[in-house]
């Protein structure tokens, strides 16, 4: 958001009015640098800007360098406890490292982390889970949204007293209220960019429906710099998630945004099928458009009006919309092949 810090992850902006970056984490071996290659240009295709791999293990800090040449999109190393391993992913090329500083044990160790990750101008992101705070904070505050904020201002203090600024934030909890006034609390207090998201969230349904409520309301408030979507799932469901919760909420658009009504009982169609069919068809379309599949005459011109297409269902017959003016009146079953070759025709013409 515009007015947090911003920062730069390899090439792609995070903060300070950037675009919301989307991130996923790889679910291969990271020492495994064919499989982990693999699922990053997955993820890539996917729309995914920015991964972290785990690096639990030296095999892992040196797979880095490899991996980092085979693929295109910033890399994140994911590190607990063993500072070692934060330095050699620095050495090995890493766009940043995702650690926190009051866990690798003492000052010397953080100065060390901090001094490499400053000469290469890589951040860190301080990654507080609700699940594991430090005993005396929970001793003071609980396990609360002020104590996951307290944590984080904890490490964020260390890095800060070896002259380390260039910082990035998540405090994450798996309830979506207190992963929500975590964050709250947290942008009263720093201006770090922070990167949202509810940990272990689940499968994808609800997993998605958590994330995008937290997500949202966040993001809604203007707080919020990048994020993910944690799924137990394959990674590509997160990045289709966070495409769709940042479309839905006007922040960016990937493509289509269909509008297509509930359907009642004056609906004549089969508008389920209409609907899927019309965007499935359009889905290859990057292009940031409104397309409005309605069923019936009552709503159906008024939303076809006002989308850049559309079609109005009504009883054997349809209206086919093209930026706010009616196209064409044509039996049913011709309507969605009508709009899918317009779309296609007109966005052609102009890209
Ligand atoms: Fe019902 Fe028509 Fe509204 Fe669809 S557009 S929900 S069919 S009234």
């Amino acid at each position: 958001m515009k007015n947090s810090k911003q920062i730069a992850v390899g090439n792609v902006l995070v903060g300070g009015g950037a675009p919301i970056a989307i991130q996923s984490m790889t679910t291969t071996k990271t020492s495994d640098v064919a499989a982990t290659v693999r699922q990053i240009d997955r993820l890539t295709m996917a729309g995914c800007e920015i991964i972290r791999v785990a690096v639990p293990d030296k095999a892992s800090a040196l797979a880095i360098e490899q991996i980092k040449a085979d693929t295109t999109i910033p890399i994140v190393a994911d590190i607990h406890f063993d500072h070692t391993l934060a330095l050699l992913a620095i050495e090995r090329g890493v766009d940043k490292i995702r650690i926190n500083p009051g866990n690798i044990g003492n000052a010397q160790k953080v100065r060390a982390v901090a001094d490499a990750a400053k000469a290469r101008n890589i951040p860190i992101r301080i990654g507080v889970n609700g699940g594991s705070l430090e005993p005396d904070i929970v001793q003071a505050h609980g396990h609360t949204p002020m104590a996951m904020a307290e944590s984080a201002l904890r490490h964020i203090a260390l890095l800060n007293r070896w002259d380390f600024d260039n910082i990035c934030l998540s405090v994450k909890s798996s309830t979506v209220a207190d992963t929500i006034r975590a964050y709250r609390l947290l942008r009263e207090r720093t201006s770090y960019p922070l990167h949202l998201g509810v940990t272990e969230a689940g499968t994808s349904y609800m997993g998605t429906i958590k994330n995008a409520i937290a997500i949202g309301s966040l993001l809604l408030d203007g707080i919020g710099d990048t994020l993910r979507v944690s799924l137990t799932d394959d990674p590509v469901e997160e990045i289709r998630a966070a495409r769709a919760i940042l479309q839905a909420i006007g922040l960016r658009q990937f493509g289509i945004n269909l509008v297509s009504c509930p359907m009642c009982g004056r609906c004549e169609i089969d508008l389920i099928t209409l609907a899927k069919e019309v965007e499935q068809k359009l889905a290859p379309i990057t292009v940031p458009i409104t397309v409005a599949v309605m069923g019936c005459a009552v709503n159906g011109p008024g939303e076809a009006k006002a989308a850049d297409y559309g079609i109005a269902c009504g009883k054997g017959e349809g209206l086919l919309f093209c930026k706010g003016q009616i196209s064409h009146k044509m039996p049913l079953e011709n309507l969605a092949d009508a709009l899918v070759d317009l779309i296609k025709k007109d966005v052609m013409s102009t890209t």
